[in-house]
């Protein structure tokens, strides 16, 4: 498969394609563009049809092979794919909805999926190259966690993590700075932009370029993006394998629909990679905070793009979601719009939905996953309709964010993942937004 950069669009078509490994190493294209696959690959018809007896690991080799197959050999995906996924994506029902846990990882939420593949990958791809690769990457919490835990121990590869000192969650910080190893954390004195920025100088610094091999692993990176397609492929054929049982409430053979709480958009836009593809999806909902330039935009056609605003889930706080031009260059307005319906919620609907939710069913919802689900209750009952069974995104486990959901509800049970986390001690290196700090930590 071949990347072209979103921005290198010409009349024609496109110019300039890359590797894969090339679009995954490089993270960002040289004109600021993402990188997206030449053409969208599909599944097989037999591939499709045997969906509901398929594994996972069996789907996850179906839905990555296409975009990695004349670089990376069937039985070193297979082997990726062994050690990569290693906790399930259960699809639960819950009163009328059916939730897709994806906190099952190890830093309890969906980018685990993302990052430890990622991390596989460059692993393979750089493999023979004595000069050891390093990843910058900034973080307002999540990200950070996930990709420190990816990288950690994996031979070539350096990690260095910017976050916002004192704004991120006590345990988010000792899933960041808590490893050791080849993962260095910086505790920047500043907000996260300023996190951002500093990431964005160094990249542009030739000494530092000169000095070593550098990548990004933030969510625009096609590494990330490929593997999430998998648990909706996954979830898809597992929705449509219940719709055959006795007990299942919603019509035989119904396509499932998904919600999914947005932020940046690389989790939606990996749906979509599943859907293109082939697998049993029937539409999506694209769920935000009150940062809702995408709903906007489905519901005007006008993309205005704008500084974000904090809420309760921090990590969808995203005024000008960096994977809008991936969408938007794949797929026209008119296929968007018919496709994803945009839904947003305000932090009283979130606390009022997770507190809810728990009293009803028992269930306990994050932030994250309670804007979506409130997001879905205030759509058009037309829309509802057709949107059922709707499978809601669960994209962070409740305990990570305990201090907002114990309140309105009672104890959360600790994963024992979250558990291994608040036993590390955190070790940052504390530094100014400084470009010149920043050079001398790394
Ligand atoms: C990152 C994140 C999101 C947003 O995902 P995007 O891919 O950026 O849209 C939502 N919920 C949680 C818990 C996250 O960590």
């Amino acid at each position: 498969m071949k990347y072209y950069s979103t921005r290198s669009k010409t009349a024609g078509g496109f110019k300039d394609g890359v590797s894969f490994a090339t679009a995954a190493l490089t993270g960002l294209a040289p004109d600021g563009g993402l990188f997206i696959p030449v053409e969208m690959p599909r599944y097989a018809e037999a591939v499709i049809t045997s969906f509901p007896q398929m594994t996972f690991h069996d789907i996850a080799i179906e839905t990555i092979k296409p975009f990695v197959k004349e670089e990376i050999p069937i039985s070193t995906l297979e082997d990726m794919v062994q050690s990569a996924f290693t906790f399930p994506a259960p699809l639960v029902a819950v009163g009328d909805r059916l939730v897709l846990e994806l906190f099952h990882g190890p830093t309890a939420a969906f980018k685990d999926f993302g990052a430890r593949f990622m991390a596989r990958a460059f692993s393979f791809l750089r493999r023979g190259e004595d000069k050891p690769l390093h990843i910058l990457v900034a973080t307002s919490g999540d990200t950070g966690g996930a990709v420190a835990e990816g990288f950690f121990g994996v031979e070539g590869v350096f990690v260095t993590v910017l976050y916002p000192k004192g704004r991120v969650s006590s345990l988010q910080e000792r899933q960041i700075a808590g490893l050791g190893g080849n993962i260095k954390a910086l505790a920047v004195e500043g907000s996260f932009d300023d996190c951002q920025r500093l990431v964005k100088a160094a990249f542009a610094d030739e000494g530092l370029k000169e000095r070593m091999a550098l990548s990004s692993a933030n969510s625009i990176n096609v590494a990330r993006l490929i593997p999430q397609a998998v648990y909706y492929a996954v979830a898809s054929a597992e929705a449509l394998r219940r719709s055959r049982e006795v007990d299942w409430n919603w019509p035989r053979n119904a396509l499932v629909s998904f919600c999914v709480p947005s932020g940046n958009f690389g989790n939606l836009t990996a749906g979509l990679y599943a859907h293109a593809m082939g697998a049993p999806i029937k539409r999506f909902i694209a769920a935000t905070n009150i940062n809702k330039t995408v709903p906007e935009y489905l519901e005007t056609s006008v993309y205005s793009p704008r500084e974000s605003r904090k809420t309760l889930s921090t990590a969808m706080d995203v005024g000008a979601p960096s994977n809008f031009d991936r969408m938007t260059a794949h797929w026209s307005f008119e296929v968007l719009r018919k496709l994803i319906i945009g839904a947003w919620a305000s932090d009283d609907d979130t606390r009022k939905t997770i507190t809810d939710v728990h009293k009803k069913y028992g269930y306990f919802l994050d932030p994250h996953t309670a804007a979506g689900w409130a997001g879905f209750d205030r759509l058009d009952v037309q829309d509802v309709m057709t949107l059922y069974p709707c499978a809601i995104l669960a994209t962070a486990h409740p305990a990570k964010f305990a201090e907002i959901v114990e309140p309105l509800t009672c104890p959360i049970p600790v994963p024992p993942a979250i558990q291994n986390a608040v036993r590390r001690e955190p070790h940052a290196i504390t530094i100014p937004v400084s470009l010149a700090a920043l050079l001398e930590a790394i």
